[in-house]
């Protein structure tokens, strides 16, 4: 069994990342800026958000963090977009999900310029996504398939099993899998709280990707020897033994499922690192288009 380290990979990605700030700034050009937006005190979007903006400051990206009180008006919040929109300064634009329920997050998403997406969230580029156009890919998924090239983990005729399908983790995922691509070519099947037999499934699986959002969800008797197995599950349970009171854990029953594992993503420490040196990529990516067409 190996760990698949979404320290030691996303360091990698942030090194390469930080060398091309270095170079347009030698050449006097912007460097990437990404706005993110924080509506409300949720004390798990209030970490993922100062991790990413944290992580911009480390390679050298400029960021702006708007911060909104959990009351804010709906068009307020689109009026914002709007404004972050018409900046050339800003390249990305992130909403941290979710949002407070009087907002329409399917609103929000849309409001944003698809060429600033960088979660590609957008219709339009998810859209691109499944056609395989270039697109921004959405940063956890997009995330997992870096780690998957980085550690050479063959995926060509595998069969795939992605539990979940929400839109922002488990059906991209099941359609960057399932592309003509490397990684990709695998046989993918995308099961979800409605699947009958997921057990059964999973014990066919070479590859299994967990985005559920239940702790310890995939126990070792679901999971075939040799498998690759991806756990995106960030949940918080508790502990009194932590003085925050709780500890993360993820959608898999990690000590019992590693033994039979050839490779594991451990959590924290795999998948939710990637999804940051993922979204920096595509804030660069968003960044050199504008430069491209200067
Ligand atoms: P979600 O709640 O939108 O979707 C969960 C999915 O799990 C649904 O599609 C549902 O059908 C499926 N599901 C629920 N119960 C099931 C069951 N009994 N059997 C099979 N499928 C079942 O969640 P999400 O946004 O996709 O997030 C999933 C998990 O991943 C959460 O723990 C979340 O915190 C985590 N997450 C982590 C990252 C990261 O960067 N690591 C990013 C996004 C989400």
């Amino acid at each position: 069994m190996q760990i698949l380290d979404g320290k030691l990979v996303s360091a990698a990605v942030k090194a390469q990342l930080a060398d091309k700030v270095t170079e347009l700034k030698a050449l006097d050009k912007k460097v990437p800026h990404l706005a993110a937006i924080l509506v409300g005190n949720n004390p798990a979007s209030e970490t993922y958000v100062a991790s990413k903006v944290k992580s911009c400051a480390e390679i050298g990206f400029h960021s702006t963090l708007l911060r909104f009180d959990e009351k804010i008006s709906e068009k307020h919040l689109l009026d914002n977009i709007t404004l972050l929109n018409e900046n050339a300064d800003i390249d990305g634009i992130l909403v941290q999900l979710p949002l407070p329920k009087h907002i329409n997050e399917e609103l929000v998403i849309n409001a944003i310029d698809p060429s600033k997406d960088v979660d590609g969230f957008h219709p339009m580029n998810v859209g691109k996504m499944v056609i395989g156009l270039p697109t921004y890919i959405p940063a956890t998924p997009y995330g997992i398939m870096l780690m998957l090239e980085h550690y050479n983990i063959p995926t060509k005729g595998k069969h795939a099993v992605v539990i979940g399908r929400s839109n922002i983790v488990g059906t991209p995922m099941s359609v960057l899998l399932s592309r003509n691509a490397n990684p990709g070519n695998c046989t993918v099947t995308l099961t979800h709280s409605q699947t009958a037999n997921l057990k059964e499934l999973c014990l066919q699986a070479d590859i299994i990707v967990a985005a559920i959002g239940r702790p310890n969800f995939v126990t070792a008797d679901m999971v075939k020897e040799g498998a690759v197995v991806i756990d995106v599950g960030i949940n918080r349970i508790e502990d009194a033994s932590k003085k925050s009171g709780f500890r993360l854990v993820g959608d898999v029953d990690f000590n019992a499922v590693a033994p039979k594992t050839s490779f594991i993503t451990p959590v924290p420490g795999g998948v939710g690192l990637m999804t940051i040196a993922a979204l920096l990529k595509n804030t660069y990516n968003a960044a050199s288009q504008k430069v491209n067409m200067n």
